[in-house]
């Protein structure tokens, strides 16, 4: 089955490459000549996998599926969610976003945080939709230097480590995305099998 990822980010690309099993042939935008990234318009994270998902399956007719993720904090009634890559604005700078997160959560007790990634897949024109979350909570100074994003401040649930302290395949083992990722793989092997 050839299956087509919504993106143009080739470390996402390869990450989801080494889970996917050998009878899919995966193809990123880059392989099909798309260049344009779909705008996320929408102002939920399932929102924007399935707009992400519907634009690029309707310029190609292929079989294929798009992710969106987002760092959900408790006290912040769930900011900065859908919009955690521009939190601190549309430079999307990540430094810029963790000093906004840490400065919002000063003095507040209830650190508690989950990430989410939705995928959001179209096979022979079905939709559905897949989740991943991890729980965790943010801490008040960065720690580590692996990873990108709200990695040196979002500590994961039975850890004593940031993501960024993790070694690259220990966080994705473990993270939203690859949860999510697992569960879009085994329905991908019932269609199969
Ligand atoms: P995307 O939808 O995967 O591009 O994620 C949107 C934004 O959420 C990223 O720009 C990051 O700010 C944040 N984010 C998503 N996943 C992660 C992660 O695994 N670690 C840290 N930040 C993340």
């Amino acid at each position: 089955m050839r299956l087509l990822f919504a993106t143009h980010n080739q470390n996402k690309f390869k990450e989801v490459k080494s889970l996917i099993p050998s009878f899919i042939e995966l193809l990123s935008l880059n392989d099909v000549k798309i260049e344009t990234d779909v705008e996320e318009t929408s102002d939920t994270i399932e929102g924007n996998a399935l707009l992400k998902v519907r634009t690029i399956h309707h310029q190609t007719g292929m079989n294929c599926f798009a992710d969106d993720s987002g760092l959900l904090v408790e006290a912040l009634n769930g900011a900065p969610g859908v919009y955690s890559a521009r939190y601190a604005g549309d430079q999307k700078n990540d430094d810029d976003n963790i000093q906004k997160l840490i400065s919002d959560l000063y003095d507040v007790t209830n650190r508690k945080a989950y990430f989410k990634t939705v995928i959001a897949i179209i096979i022979d024109g079905k939709e559905q939709l897949f989740e991943g979350i991890i729980n965790g909570h943010i801490i008040t100074e960065k720690r580590g230097n692996n990873g990108f994003g709200y990695d040196p401040i979002f500590m994961p649930d039975g850890y004593d480590k940031t993501f960024s302290e993790m070694n690259l395949a220990t966080k994705n083992a473990i993270s939203h995305r690859a949860i999510a990722f697992k569960k879009v793989i085994n329905y991908l092997t019932t269609l199969h099998s």
